[in-house]
């Protein structure tokens, strides 16, 4: 069983204090909601390069988000200098998550630990319906079995400060349809991870062959755009690979 969370890739340490004793499958009801987190956006502040982009997330991203002029969103578009993605090194792959910017709104006090750029002056996500797994997710955690994900709250000092909390199913919570899909995805991507990781680290891969190996993994899984059959693509993509 693997661990994994919002802050995964921020701090180790952390990680092995975060899985609470109940877990949770996907049909289950977890007490997690909380009012429609009314005047706050703590999850969507400080959070470093902690918030990863999975396939679908890019897929979410590029199909949906337009510039002025309806310019589709490209992979090169979110991760250029100034848009809001960076590739960093989550646990020796290059993978990319949302870059926290300054936060320049009135009245805030975040000036140099940073907010998300999707986050708008009313303090509510400006992606919401697309917005990323790891932000539907929270303040969830989800363990990674083999045959199956299941969930967990995280505990007091990485989870959601509200109070009022009330029960909600989880797949609600997500709100991602085809839940099952998605787990399956979601299990597969995680084994796809793990095994590029370990071809990485062979000491009989050259630094070449590992850079190479980098920028085919995310050509194949983030750059190249996806049809609007996500699902069928990225198995055909994960075969070949
Ligand atoms: S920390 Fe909790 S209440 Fe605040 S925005 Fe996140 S989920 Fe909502
Ligand atoms: S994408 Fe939306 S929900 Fe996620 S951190 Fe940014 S503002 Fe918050």
């Amino acid at each position: 069983m693997e661990n994994q969370n919002l802050i995964s890739n921020q701090n180790t340490y952390k990680m092995k204090n975060t899985v609470s004793l109940h877990e949770y499958n996907c049909l289950q009801t977890a007490k997690i909601g909380c009012d429609d987190c009314r005047g706050c956006s703590h999850c969507c502040e400080n959070m470093g390069d902690s918030i990863v982009l999975d396939p679908y997330d890019m897929w979410m991203l590029t199909s949906n988000l337009r510039l002025a002029g309806n310019t589709p969103v490209t992979y090169e578009i979110l991760t250029s200098e100034d848009g809001p993605l960076e590739l960093s090194n989550h646990d020796g792959l290059i993978l990319p998550n949302i870059k926290m910017v300054v936060d320049e709104r009135p009245g805030h006090s975040h000036s140099d630990t940073g907010i998300c750029p999707f986050l708008n002056g009313s303090g509510r996500c400006s992606i919401h319906s697309i917005r990323t797994g790891l932000c539907r997710l929270y303040p969830l955690g989800r363990n990674f079995y083999p045959d199956k994900i299941k969930y967990f709250i995280l505990n007091e000092e990485l989870g959601c400060p509200s109070k009022k909390k009330s029960y909600v199913k989880i797949s609600d919570w997500l709100e991602i349809p085809d839940i099952e899909k998605y787990e399956a995805f979601q299990l597969k991507w995680h084994n796809l991870k793990k095994e590029t990781l370990v071809k990485m680290q062979n000491p009989n891969t050259s630094i070449e062959d590992q850079k190479t190996l980098m920028l085919h993994f995310l050509k194949t899984f983030y750059q190249t755009p996806y049809s609007s059959d996500f699902y069928n693509d990225f198995e055909n993509r994960a075969f070949a690979f």
